[in-house]
C-alpha cells in the first residue's frame, strides 16, 4: 500500500497514521491512502513556515507571481484530470469538479496579478515637511483549515492571496478530501514552490486545533460554526488573526410577482446542485401567498427530472452526500420535519444509483415555519423547506430572522422590491433573480452574523486579511 506523504519544509514526509479517501459515489474505489500528520508534526510545519517566511517576503513580486501563474496554466491545462479527481474524492458531477479547478486556476491567475499590483498611498501630512507612505507588510505564517465541500477551489482562495502577498503557509485540508490537496502541492511544487513556503499537513481537525493556532501570526478558517467558534477562541486567546467563514442558513425569497421559471430554476439550482452542500445553498423558499401553489407544483416537478447518480456518469445532475454521516444528519432532519408538523412533499427516499454511494432523491418539505428546527438549523444536504409569507415585508423579516447571514436571494420582477431587499437584507451576498450560490473570484466573499467573522475573502479585498499597513512619516 502506498501512502502518500505531506509536504513539511520541502520534503515529502510520511506521517503518524495513514487515512484512506473513498469515492462516496462507489464505496468500493478507494481514492488513496494519505499519511496523517498529528499535532508535533503540525508544530514542524509550522516552524518549516516560519523559517523560509523571511526569505518569500523578501522574494520580488515577479518571482511569487510566477509561481501563481505557473500553477494557475497547469491546472487550467489539467482541469479535465484533476477535475474528475474531485469527483471522485467529493462526490461533485463532472462538470461541478472541473468548473471548481477551472476556478481554482482562475484563483491563481488573479492573485498573480495582485502580487504585481498591490501597493500603498501617499499621503500629505497635516504638518509642515513631512509625507505619509502607507505600504503592507505580509501578515507573517498563516494557518488555513479548509472543509471538503470546496476541496481545490476554497484552498486556492486562501493560498494564492497568502503566498501574493509575501506570507508563508500551513494548509489542513478536510479529512474527507486529503487527494485534492495532495495533488494541488504536487502542481505548487513542479511549478517552483520554494522549501517550507506553503506546507501540507493532513491531519484530524482535533489535532491541528492547538498546534496550528500556536506560533502563526493569522489563521483563516472555513468550515463550520461550531469548529469555527472553538478556533477563534484559541486564537483570541494567542493573539493570532483570524478569519472564518461558517455556514448558512441562506434564504429565496419568491414574490408574487416573480418570474415563475427564474424562481424555479434558481430554487432547484440553489437548493440541491451539489447535494445541496454548499454553504450558500438556498435552504429556506420563502414564497408570497399568490404564487406559492404554483411554484411549489413547478419546483417539484422539475426535481422529479433531476438524475441523481454516480458523479461520474454522464447526465448525473446530483452526485452523493459525502459520508454516510452526512446523509444520515439529512434522513434525520427529515423525521424531526414531519415530527414538527412539516410536509414532506417530494423526494427524501434513499437511493440505489447502481453503485454503492450516499445517495438521496432531494426533498421538499412544505407547510413549515420558520420557527422549527429544520428552519433555523444548517441541514447541509439536498433539502429546502417552504415557508409562505403574506407580502413582501413579512418574506424579508423571515428572511433575516436566522442566527446566520451568508447569502440571501429574492425573485421579483419589481425593481423596487429587488433595490429595497439589495439594501436590506441583513447577509454577505444579496442574489436578485439569481440561485443564492454561484460566485465570481474577483470580488469579496463573506457574510454576516454567525456566517463569517474578520475580514472579507477573496477579491481585492484579500489583502487586508494577509497584509498588515504600515504608516511611515518621511520628513524632508
Ligand atoms: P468542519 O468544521 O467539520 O471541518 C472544517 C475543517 O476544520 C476540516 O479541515 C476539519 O478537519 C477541521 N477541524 C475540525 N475540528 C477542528 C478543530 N478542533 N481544530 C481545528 N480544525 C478542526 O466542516 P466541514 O464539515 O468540513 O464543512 C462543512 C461546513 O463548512 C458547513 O457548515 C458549511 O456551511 C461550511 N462552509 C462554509 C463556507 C463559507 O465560505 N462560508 C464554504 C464552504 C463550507
Amino acid at each position: 500500500m502506498t501512502v502518500k506523504p505531506n509536504l513539511i519544509g520541502g520534503e515529502w514526509r510520511e506521517g503518524s497514521s495513514a487515512i484512506e479517501s473513498i469515492n462516496p459515489s462507489d464505496t468500493r474505489e478507494s481514492i488513496g491512502h494519505y499519511a496523517l500528520a498529528d499535532a508535533a508534526q503540525m508544530r514542524e510545519a509550522v516552524v518549516a513556515a516560519r523559517a523560509a517566511q523571511p526569505a518569500w517576503s523578501a522574494t520580488t513580486t515577479q518571482v511569487r507571481s510566477d509561481l501563481l501563474l505557473k500553477t494557475s496554466i497547469e491546472l487550467a491545462v489539467r482541469k479535465e484530470e484533476i477535475g474528475e479527481l474531485v469527483s471522485r474524492e467529493a462526490g461533485k458531477t463532472r462538470a461541478e469538479g472541473i468548473g471548481e479547478v477551472l476556478r481554482a486556476s482562475q484563483i491563481f491567475q488573479f492573485f498573480a496579478g495582485e502580487a504585481v499590483r498591490y501597493g500603498g498611498e501617499n499621503l500629505p501630512s497635516v504638518r509642515p515637511n513631512i509625507n505619509v507612505q502607507i505600504s503592507r507588510d505580509p501578515v507573517g505564517v498563516v494557518a488555513l483549515i479548509t472543509p471538503w465541500n470546496f476541496p481545490i477551489a476554497i484552498a486556492a482562495w486562501k493560498l494564492a492571496p497568502a503566498l501574493a502577498f509575501g506570507n508563508t503557509a500551513v494548509l489542513k485540508p478536510s479529512e474527507e478530501t486529503p487527494g485534492v490537496a495532495w495533488e494541488l502541492f504536487r502542481v505548487l511544487e513542479r511549478n517552483g514552490l520554494p522549501a517550507g513556503v506553503a506546507n501540507l499537513v493532513n491531519g484530524r481537525g482535533a489535532d491541528a486545533g492547538e498546534a496550528l493556532v500556536e506560533g502563526v501570526d493569522a489563521l483563516s478558517f472555513t468550515g463550520s460554526v461550531r469548529t469555527g467558534r472553538g478556533l477563534a477562541q484559541s486564537a483570541i486567546a494567542n493573539m493570532v488573526r483570524v478569519q472564518l467563514e461558517m455556514g448558512g442558513k441562506n434564504p429565496l425569497v419568491v414574490l408574487d410577482d416573480a418570474d415563475l421559471g427564474v424562481a424555479v430554476e434558481s430554487a432547484l439550482n440553489g437548493s440541491f446542485f451539489s447535494a445541496g452542500q454548499r454553504c450558500t445553498a438556498s435552504s429556506r423558499l420563502i414564497v408570497t401567498a399568490a404564487i406559492h401553489d404554483r411554484f411549489v407544483d413547478a419546483l417539484r416537478k422539475r426535481m422529479r427530472s433531476l438524475k441523481i447518480g454516480h458523479a461520474l456518469t454522464a447526465g448525473t445532475d446530483i452526485g452523493p452526500l459525502i459520508n454516510q454521516r452526512q446523509l444520515d444528519t439529512v434522513q434525520g432532519y427529515l423525521q424531526t420535519g414531519r415530527d414538527e408538523g412539516a410536509e414532506l412533499v417530494e423526494g427524501g427516499q434513499l437511493l440505489q444509483a447502481g453503485t454503492p454511494g450516499f445517495f438521496m432523491q432531494p426533498a421538499l418539505m412544505t407547510e413549515t415555519s420558520n420557527s422549527m428546527r429544520i428552519n433555523r438549523e444548517e441541514v447541509f444536504g439536498p433539502f429546502a423547506t417552504v415557508i409562505r409569507a403574506a407580502d413582501y415585508d413579512e418574506a424579508l423579516a423571515l428572511a433575516d430572522d436566522t442566527e446566520y447571514g451568508l447569502s440571501a436571494g429574492i425573485c421579483t420582477t419589481s425593481h423596487k422590491y429587488a433595490s429595497h431587499f439589495r439594501q436590506h437584507v441583513k447577509s454577505g451576498l444579496a442574489m436578485i433573480n439569481l440561485p443564492t450560490a454561484g460566485l465570481d473570484y474577483h470580488v469579496p466573499f463573506g457574510g454576516t452574523k454567525a456566517s463569517s467573522y474578520g475580514q472579507r475573502e477573496q477579491g481585492t479585498y484579500a489583502v487586508d486579511f494577509y497584509t498588515n499597513s504600515k504608516t511611515a512619516y518621511v520628513g524632508y
